[in-house]
């Protein structure tokens, strides 16, 4: 676990955790269990938690122990509902969290890293480098911290912020164990999605730590040669033992696997790529998810022509691959996919 010295985040704690701290302070173990409810409502701090014992807090707090929720630095909201704010840890790391509107219900969309370091050529996260991982308590914060500023229910999460999850996978899982818990906010594994630039050893072991998280695998080529071009990540991860690693987990998890493919103008959207790409999925339990390039300033990658888009998804269909197009939310904020990023000029 991370964050300054000497101030620890008791959003970082499991309930398990929690107890021992408590029990160690001298107090009785059901105090944790009200300590963690009072978390997953969204206290700000320790004098909100009406019903503990004021002692035991004075004690949480000498040593050391503070509720680690962000700071609001900016909020920015967009005409079709979506809401971006920029969140400063205490340790003065900034990162980004999207919260986005559905028609089956609302969503956020949380960072997992400040920064990244996987380096793809269209994605704003990656430009300035990766700075830290964030813990799992930090990743909760985002949740309560928007759902404390738009004052609305989130019953699903993304972790599609900046970051590469399987770059942190251990404080993602205990994010997905501290979102997950029935005492605290009690979020259902199947309304969490995953997804990841393709780190293959994260996947394996996301089968079998969490199988009913969903999963979505970032692919944005039909090959090899073309998926190297754009993601860095596929000189460590081959194509081929990355479709391995995939096919493998849908059959491990009896769960279908979302495949999300950027289309990014003259680079991968030609009816080639297309048919490449449904040749390699025809036949498994897949879905993929084409996004229209949202455009980063900075870099030269223009968005795929409608025509092109329409023509791509055509193919798929055809060729009986499942196909939706990603609805673009929060483009007029910059808060749509690989626009987040760490710096703000
Ligand atoms: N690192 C993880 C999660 C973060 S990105 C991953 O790579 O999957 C969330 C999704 O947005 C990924 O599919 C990513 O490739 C995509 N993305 C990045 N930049 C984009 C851009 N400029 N336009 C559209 N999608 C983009």
């Amino acid at each position: 676990m991370q964050g300054i010295e000497n101030k620890k985040n008791i959003l970082d704690l499991t309930p398990a955790e929690l107890e021992s701290l408590v029990t160690e302070l001298g107090e009785k173990k059901f105090r944790a269990k009200q300590i963690f409810g009072w978390l997953a409502k969204g206290a700000e701090s320790f004098y909100d938690m009406h019903n503990v014992p004021a002692r035991l807090l004075v004690s949480l707090a000498d040593a050391g122990w503070h509720v680690g929720l962000p700071e609001t630095m900016e909020e920015q909201r967009s005409k079709d509902g979506t809401v971006k704010c920029l969140f400063r840890f205490d340790d003065g790391s900034e990162i980004e969290s999207v919260f986005m509107k559905y028609d089956y219900g609302n969503s956020i969309c949380i960072s997992s890293q400040v920064g990244c370091r996987m380096g793809c050529s269209f994605c704003a996260s990656t430009m300035d480098g990766l700075a830290r991982g964030l813990t799992g308590g930090e990743m909760l914060a985002q949740v309560l911290a928007m759902r404390n500023l738009t004052r609305e229910d989130i019953g699903h999460v993304v972790i599609m912020g900046m970051g590469e999850p399987f770059d942190n996978y251990d404080e993602v899982i205990r994010f997905i164990r501290l979102i997950n818990d029935r005492d605290g906010y009690d979020l259902g594994l199947r309304n969490i999605t995953v997804s990841t630039c393709g780190v293959i050893p994260g996947i394996k072991k996301f089968a079998e730590d969490v199988p009913q998280v969903n999963l979505a695998v970032s692919l944005h080529a039909p090959n090899q040669q073309l998926r190297e071009r754009t993601m860095p990540v596929a000189r460590k991860y081959g194509y081929d033992e990355l479709m391995e690693a995939c096919r493998e987990y849908t059959e491990t998890t009896k769960r279908r696997i979302t495949f999300e493919y950027a289309l990014i103008d003259g680079v991968n959207d030609s009816e080639e790529c297309a048919k490449e790409l449904a040749g390699r999925l025809s036949g498994w339990l897949t879905h993929v998810n084409l996004i229209p390039l949202n455009e980063v300033s900075g870099r030269e990658y223009r968005t795929a022509q409608p025509g092109n888009v329409r023509r791509f998804r055509e193919v798929l269909e055809k060729r009986g691959v499942a196909v939706t197009v990603r609805r673009t939310l929060g483009s007029d904020i910059d808060a749509a996919c690989g626009q987040l990023r760490r710096n703000r000029e």
